[in-house]
């Protein structure tokens, strides 16, 4: 253990100290002192040459990147791009193990399964050795240059991919007024909402991201006339209609709506798209608990963005010169109306319940914001469906820390939008009394709605603590989990430090509750 380079985790906790420092979505191995992603950042900004190769890039062939397999010299192809991560090995926060899985070859795939949304170009640029001199094989439908074919998808995607597993091809068309133009996205699908629209108009990109199943429908245009800052996003019919509305800034007759921009029209897998940011400006930032704030940031004015129940987003910072992403899940406002009031239009405001780790990477430099500075925002990414709720009768919620911000909008979701609703239970794992998020709107809640009960179990209490105590456990669990009646439609949803979620879905699983009864919230 190397609990010098981090006193705040390790000192206080028990035998489960090894595990604890999984904050992220996976596990972490302890780094040695001095090998924080800080001290990395540090070292690329040294002036040190870490690739060997003097500044100099080159061109990379198959068999040349097969010779660096070893820690001492470990070259690992991203995206077509070759990095000597040798340097990196000590500091990498997933242990030089899971590096090694990908030595000597091409690691996009591991790196998508683990970390997709890392901002690795940023992280690693000192260690960029060069280009693969052949780009290694995308998916041969998603390489095409795509051609604007009046909206329509190029047949070759629609024929070969679509048929085979996506969704019906949508498509896009748009019309005028004197005074407006209306670009209408035919998607073809039901279960369309606002929240799965993002629009954004910065600079001179128009971009319109549609969620479709696991797809993403990009319309990318340069506008070919001016637009006035706001704009209206309405899902118009049942059958997956939208419709932007856009103000001319002129009354002139458009002959186009612009030029096609990247990926214009293309309808790729979810998991083969980047992250596309906005920046958003602090507007709040309020004490929660002693180490819990909650902050609240204002999208641009030309940006349309929802974040569905259950999704996060991920906030990007440029800390010492170097870009760090790290994922956080949007909450309500409040629990209960009383507790706030609603001062701004929500759907311009995000909120979030964020932790902040006095020796952790990110967080410190988001709680040195001023109100009035920005921070970048990610489009929505996660895996919950709204569908997943579907005739639910009793809902379980077991939460640890701030494994509660999922809880948050999931819970509001149920108590008023889901009619079959008998029971809404949440177990809220906590070290102390005062590590407890929102406690007494969550017992003014339980008071309110009687479907809805919360119980704290606190891992370190004072002697005078009367409730629950210890860790997640199936004697716990076995009590809170009655269902309201014996064949009760059942949803359980779980969200805490990466161990205390693994610990509990095993649980789950001896508890005979099936993998469809039970969603865990991970990165
Ligand atoms: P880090 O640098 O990650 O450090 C955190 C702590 O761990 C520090 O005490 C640090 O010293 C210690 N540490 C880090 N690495 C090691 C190591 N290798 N060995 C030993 N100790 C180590 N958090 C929220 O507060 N609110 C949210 O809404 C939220 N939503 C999330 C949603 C998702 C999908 C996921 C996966 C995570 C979410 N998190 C949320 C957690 C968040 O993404 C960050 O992990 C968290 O804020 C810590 O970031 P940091 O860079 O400040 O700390
Ligand atoms: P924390 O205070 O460290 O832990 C909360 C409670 O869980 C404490 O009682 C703690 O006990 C207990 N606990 C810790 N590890 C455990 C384990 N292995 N088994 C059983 N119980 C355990 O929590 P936090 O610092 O707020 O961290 C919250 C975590 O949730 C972060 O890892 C964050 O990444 C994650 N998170 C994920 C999402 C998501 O995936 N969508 C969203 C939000 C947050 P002790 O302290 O006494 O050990």
């Amino acid at each position: 253990m190397h609990q010098e380079s981090f006193p705040n985790t390790d000192s206080q906790s028990g035998p489960r100290s090894q595990q604890r420092v999984a904050s992220g979505g996976r596990s972490k191995v302890p780094l040695k002192q001095g090998r924080s992603l800080m001290d990395w950042i540090r070292l690329t900004k040294s002036g040190k040459d870490l690739t060997g190769l003097k500044g100099r890039l080159i061109e990379v062939t198959e068999e040349e990147l097969k010779k660096h397999n070893k820690k001492d010299d470990c070259w690992i192809c991203i995206r077509g791009f070759v990095y000597n991560v040798s340097p990196y090995m000590e500091y990498h926060p997933g242990g030089e193990e899971e590096l090694m899985r990908a030595a000597g070859s091409d690691g996009t795939d591991l790196f998508d399964q683990v970390h997709r949304w890392v901002n690795y170009e940023s992280m690693l640029k000192e260690c960029l050795v060069g280009r693969m001199a052949i780009k290694p094989a995308l998916p041969k439908d998603y390489r095409e240059e795509k051609k604007v074919l009046n909206g329509m998808l190029p047949k070759s995607q629609v024929t070969d991919t679509l048929a085979r597993e996506g969704p019906s091809s949508p498509s896009y068309d748009w019309f005028q007024t004197d005074s407006l133009v209306t670009i209408v996205v035919y998607t073809k699908q039901k279960d369309i909402s606002l929240g799965s629209i993002t629009v954004d108009h910065q600079g001179d990109s128009f971009r319109v991201e549609t969620i479709i199943k696991d797809y993403s429908y990009l319309i990318h245009i340069g506008l070919s006339h001016e637009i006035q800052e706001d704009f209206s996003v309405q899902v118009v019919e049942n059958g997956g209609k939208i419709e932007i509305v856009l103000k001319k800034k002129e009354s002139t007759t458009w002959k186009s709506l612009g030029c096609p921009l990247e990926n214009h029209n293309s309808l790729l897998p979810k998991k083969d798209t980047d992250l596309y940011y906005r920046k958003c400006q602090l507007i709040s930032k309020e004490d929660v608990t002693h180490d819990t704030k909650l902050f609240s940031v204002m999208l641009p004015p030309s940006t349309h963005l929802q974040v569905p129940v259950g999704q996060h987003v991920y906030l990007k910072l440029t800390i010492a010169g170097t870009e760090i992403v790290k994922p956080y899940t949007p909450v309500s406002d409040s629990l209960v109306p009383e507790f706030k009031e609603p001062v701004f239009p929500n759907s311009k405001y995000i909120y979030f319940l964020v932790k902040i780790y006095p020796a952790g990477l990110f967080t410190p430099e988001l709680d040195l914001l001023q109100i009035g500075d920005y921070v970048s925002v990610s489009n929505p990414e996660g895996s919950f469906k709204i569908s997943q709720f579907q005739e639910m009768e009793d809902l379980f919620l077991l939460a640890a820390g701030t494994g509660f911000t999922p809880m948050v909008k999931v819970l509001h979701y149920a108590l008023t939008g889901i009619p079959s609703l008998r029971k809404v239970k949440l177990m809220f794992f906590n070290k102390t009394e005062d590590d407890i998020i929102w406690r007494s709107q969550l017992e003014k809640l339980a008071l309110k709605d009687k479907r809805f009960d919360v119980e704290f179990v606190l891992s370190a209490p004072p002697s005078e603590w009367s409730g629950k105590q210890g860790y997640i456990s199936p004697a716990l669990l076995s009590e809170f989990l009655k269902k309201s009646l014996e064949k009760s439609k059942v949803l359980i949803c779980i969200c805490g430090p990466t161990p205390f979620t693994e610990q509990g879905m095993k649980l789950l699983h001896d508890l005979n509750f099936s993998k469809d009864e039970i969603h865990s919230f991970t990165a």
